[in-house]
């Protein structure tokens, strides 16, 4: 399997896999949606009761909504995640009771009137840790509520839940490929109007491939041109594949994190079927 990078930034990855299957595309593709671990927001511990802050106003710890919907949009905030850092709470040698090696805490203190955003989260440890999208909306507080909350964020993957999926829009299609017979093409161009991304085109009255990799497969050309002179199809040994991660992790530590996982399981599956032929 070979691996060309065409565009590549914080957030975006969008690369060419050739020299392999549909099925090792397919895989890829999951190990990316689903196996990818990082950091989400698990456990939050809600405070009861009045808070009195320096002025000695008195608020009462209640917002317009349940505590269960503030946990869950806590849980959805893309938590700063080093993948080689963490150990999954479960795996750890802290048995589970939570520690730097597994587990991030966040403190939130607010009080209304205010809105409460994903940016009021403080990291309890080093800033690094703080949320890199400041402005996700969690809660619009009214006079005399207040917030404080501690929240921590663990390990997990997104076959656990989705709230620890890493990446979105994470797709890929065959690489296309275009013939074009130049002695049955004619002077018309119905095909270059029918293309809708720009793929062909007409140069000093020859039909040429413009931008090959624009190319949905979508067959518009080959149904506009009446004289069968172009030809689409998709090579099933090589793909374009694209996803974007939701901050947690750069694009870059995703792909390779993905592929880790992937040779990881590969791993295992061959050592599981050498032990049934042992059997
Ligand atoms: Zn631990």
């Amino acid at each position: 399997m070979d691996l060309k990078i065409i565009d590549l930034t914080e957030t975006h990855a969008k690369f060419i896999v050739s020299g392999t299957r549909p099925d090792m595309a397919n895989a890829l593709r999951r190990a990316l949606m689903t196996e990818v671990p990082k950091m989400a927001i698990d456990t939050v511990e809600f405070h009861l009761g009045p808070i009195r802050d320096e002025d000695g106003k008195e608020c009462e710890s209640v917002s317009p909504l349940f505590d269960e919907i503030i946990a869950h949009r806590l849980g959805l905030i893309p938590i700063p995640t080093d993948p080689d850092l963490y150990v999954p709470k479960d795996q750890c040698t802290c048995n589970g009771e939570g520690c730097p090696n597994c587990t991030i805490m966040y403190s939130l203190n607010k009080k209304g009137p205010a809105e409460v955003y994903s940016g009021d989260l403080e990291p309890l440890g080093s800033q690094e840790l703080r949320v890199k999208d400041e402005l996700v909306p969690i809660v619009k507080l009214g006079p005399k509520q207040a917030l404080l909350i501690y929240a921590s964020a663990e390990l997990g993957n997104a076959r656990r839940h989705t709230k620890w999926q890493v990446t979105s829009g994470t797709g890929y299609r065959y690489y296309p490929t275009i013939t074009i017979d130049t002695k049955k093409c004619d002077d018309g161009d119905a095909c270059v109007k029918a293309c809708p991304r720009g793929a062909i085109a007409k140069k000093d009255g020859k039909l040429v491939v413009e931008n090959l990799e624009a190319c949905t497969l979508c067959k518009a050309c080959e149904e506009a041109c009446t004289h069968d002179a172009i030809k689409v199809t998709g090579d099933n040994t090589k793909f374009i594949f694209e996803f974007e991660t939701d901050g947690s992790l750069s694009a870059r530590n995703t792909l390779r994190k993905a592929l880790e996982i992937l040779e990881k399981n590969f791993d295992a599956f061959r050592e599981d079927i050498s032990a049934l032929g042992e059997a």
